[in-house]
């Protein structure tokens, strides 16, 4: 898990509470209403409707069970199939008093809770994080669930007793190591590589001696946490491969029968063909290339699945996911802001927030790495557990409980992070506090099992459920201010069985007639959809652009006379394959040394503006000079921009563009100097009035 990402989405959580009250969405192309779940008849006994089925297994023989949620069962899955779950935060979370119940609503104890997962869920094996020296100089714990060596034990042996296997996941730091961060614990933070290749060694052989002596199963180990970047203080490679060899060796030497993994993240960088070799050529031991894959950070699972085909098939390794989850709410239980909230940007919900959102994320998770074939060992699902210690979210009292909660964050670590851990992580400093993911747990807020809880025991069975609405969408559109806006006639309506079919829409008169055209910004225009007999809300988003004052700004016009244009290499090309927008940009390429400048200049009022352009291409040297400018009076803006490669546009812009006499005229252009064979593209410039 990224820390970096807790730490925005509590920054994100902070502006949320500050803003309360401007609650427009972002722009979105995508206007949604989520439906509390509610069964209706089929989807297609309405008129006008077409159905469109997801595509469906092979399977010959219907094992479904009854279930309030579908799944589509994965054709053979195998007995051994990793079906797990990361458990870290545990231990704390009793400590702290939180209470989990099975699916009659009947309190479990400690080894109860374990053997509830094993049994009920199909929980087969435990993942649990291990820091080497998790404490202040006072003993005090940094929190993230105090996982030391003893609480592994701990958590360790419920584990086995419960009929699982366990995964040690060995960070080497003395708390949370992610592509953000990976230092070296404490005590060895003066050691060389040679030096710390002998401490790593040494550890974890103690380690794994000590889990053996409590009587703790341990099937896996990882050689390090989502080692993207770097490992134990070190990021270079040779370094880091010393490191993981110093761990793997421990392990062979300990017993060879346990699997040992290396864990990478962001497997959408498209970097893990560049790691594997690195493994090779530094000679590293290891069994299976594992990695976190979390859908709103890292893509579709398409994507997901070829790199781990690919990892499979080049360098012979097993692979797994082993970090995935999906949230099920947008709500926040224990009053510390969750890594994934309403709006956060830049993420991709690809499934329902919803259980049954959860279910179908994990499924295709599980299915990704099932498609790998006997390769494909496994997934972990991240921390389903980490619930409220109190619940804050519907409290008469919320300071009261928040209060409540953060002493016990402090002093039993059920918190990402106590004020502790502040001198070691310097995010601590800033943003310690509780759970950051209740509303990705497979648990409600008062730890009763949700639906998705049993997601591994369906994906082998398949569930089905009564069908129900999910989900109630249209396409939100982007158009100039005073432009034509047509109303959809149908929405989209999604069912839980991840069916969709097209249905009519009433649009609410006085909403629509309330829009004005006039004003850039965005409208969300509402209506509602009959669904046998029940009405659903939906809604419909504008987003108004404000007019755009350069001419031809999308090149889409042949006068070109607007554009003043230095030289021949640059010029006005009907080029879909390298178009931002429509069908034409302004595309460069030269054999010899690139250099030119284009630019228009227009007359404006008094105000302020915007300046923004969008450019792609690639080849341009690691001397090339992109500039966007803006020149008035004695004023002289500029942004620098650049190329990185085909279709990856960068988006300038020069946003304080103050002019004070009606009349003035601004020059606005692009200067570019590149290296002999550079070439791209320019499109949609703009310049818009704030
Ligand atoms: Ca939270």
């Amino acid at each position: 898990m990224r820390l970096k990402k807790i730490l925005t989405a509590i920054l994100v959580f902070a502006l949320t509470l500050s803003a309360v009250g401007c609650s427009k969405k972002e722009a979105s192309d995508n206007s949604e209403t989520e439906i509390a779940t509610e069964s209706v008849a089929s989807p297609d006994d309405a008129d006008n409707n077409e159905v469109i089925p997801l595509p469906t297994g092979t399977s010959s023989e219907d094992t479904s069970v009854e279930a309030d949620v579908f799944v589509e069962k994965i054709d053979n899955l195998s007995d051994d199939f990793i079906t797990g779950a990361d458990l870290s935060s545990i231990a704390a979370e009793f400590d702290s008093g939180v209470k989990y119940y099975d699916f009659n609503g009947n309190e479990l104890d400690e080894q109860g809770f374990f053997d509830f997962l094993y049994d009920e869920c199909g929980v087969n094996y435990a993942r649990i994080r291990v820091w080497v020296d998790p404490y202040d100089e006072n003993g005090n714990s940094y929190g993230g669930g105090n996982n030391d060596i003893e609480t592994a034990k701990r958590i360790g042996t419920w584990a086995t007793n419960a009929g699982m296997r366990v995964l040690i996941d060995f960070h080497y730091s003395d708390f949370w190591a992610d592509p953000s961060k990976q230092k070296a614990p404490k005590a060895w933070s003066d050691f060389s590589v040679d030096e710390k290749a002998v401490a790593l060694k040494m550890y974890t052989e103690d380690s794994l001696n000590e889990l053996r002596d409590a009587g703790v199963d341990v099937g896996m180990v990882q050689i390090g946490n989502e080692t993207t970047t770097g490992f134990c203080g070190e990021t270079e490679w040779e370094d880091m491969c010393t490191l993981f060899k110093a761990g793997s060796e421990a392990v062979r030497e300990f017993d060879k029968d346990i699997l040992i993994a290396i864990h990478f993240t962001n497997p959408e960088k498209g970097s893990y063909p560049a790691y594997a070799p690195y493994l090779e050529q530094y000679g590293v031991d290891y069994d299976v290339f594992a990695s976190s894959y979390y859908p709103y950070w890292h893509g579709e699972v398409g994507s997901m699945k070829a790199i781990l085909n690919t990892i499979v098939n080049k360098y012979g390794k097993k692979v797994m996911i082993v970090e995935t989850s999906y949230i099920y709410t947008y709500e926040d239980g224990d009053g510390s802001g969750n890594t994934e909230s309403e709006g956060k940007a830049g993420d991709a919900f690809y499934y329902d927030v919803s259980v049954q959102g959860q279910c179908d994320a994990i499924r295709e998770a599980a299915n990704a790495v099932a498609f790998c074939g006997e390769a494909g060992i496994g997934i972990f699902y991240w921390e389903p557990a980490w619930i409220p210690v109190s619940v804050y979210a519907d409290a008469d009292y919320p300071d009261e409980v928040y209060e409540y909660n953060r002493k016990l964050w402090e002093e039993k670590g059920s918190g990402w992070a106590s004020s502790y851990a502040s001198d070691y992580d310097e995010d601590a400093a800033e943003y310690y506090g509780g759970s950051a993911v209740d509303n990705e747990a497979l648990f409600d807020f008062y730890g009763h099992p949700l639906a998705s809880a049993k997601i591994y025991k369906y994906i082998r069975t398949g569930a089905v459920a009564p069908l129900s609405v999910s989900a109630v969408t249209t396409d939100g559109i982007v158009v100039g201010v005073n432009e034509y806006y047509g109303l959809p006639e149908t929405a989209h309506v999604r069912y839980n069985d991840g069916t969709i079919s097209e249905k009519p829409i009433i649009w609410d008169e006085d909403s629509v007639a309330n829009v004005d055209i006039s004003t850039p910004g965005e409208v969300a225009i509402e209506g509602t959809v009959e669904v046998d007999g029940e009405e659903y809300p939906v809604i419909f988003t504008v987003k108004f652009l404000a007019e755009n004052l350069l001419l031809n700004p999308g090149f889409e016009d042949e006068d070109m006379s607007m554009w003043v244009i230095d030289s021949d290499i640059i010029s006005r090309k009907d080029d879909s394959s390298n178009v931002h927008d429509g069908a034409y940009c302004l595309h460069f390429w030269s054999e010899k040394d690139i250099e030119y400048t284009v630019y228009q200049t227009v007359t404006l009022d008094a105000g302020e503006y915007v300046l923004g352009t969008y450019i792609e291409g690639g080849d341009c040297g690691d001397d090339a000079s992109f500039v966007l400018y803006a020149e008035y009076g004695d004023e002289s803006l500029e942004q620098k921009t650049g190329v990185t490669k085909w279709q990856e546009w960068d988006n300038p812009e020069i946003d304080n563009i103050v002019i004070t006499e009606d009349g003035t005229e601004l020059t606005i252009g692009v200067k570019v100097k590149a290296a002999a064979k550079g070439w791209g593209a320019w499109d949609d410039f703009y310049l818009y009035a704030k």
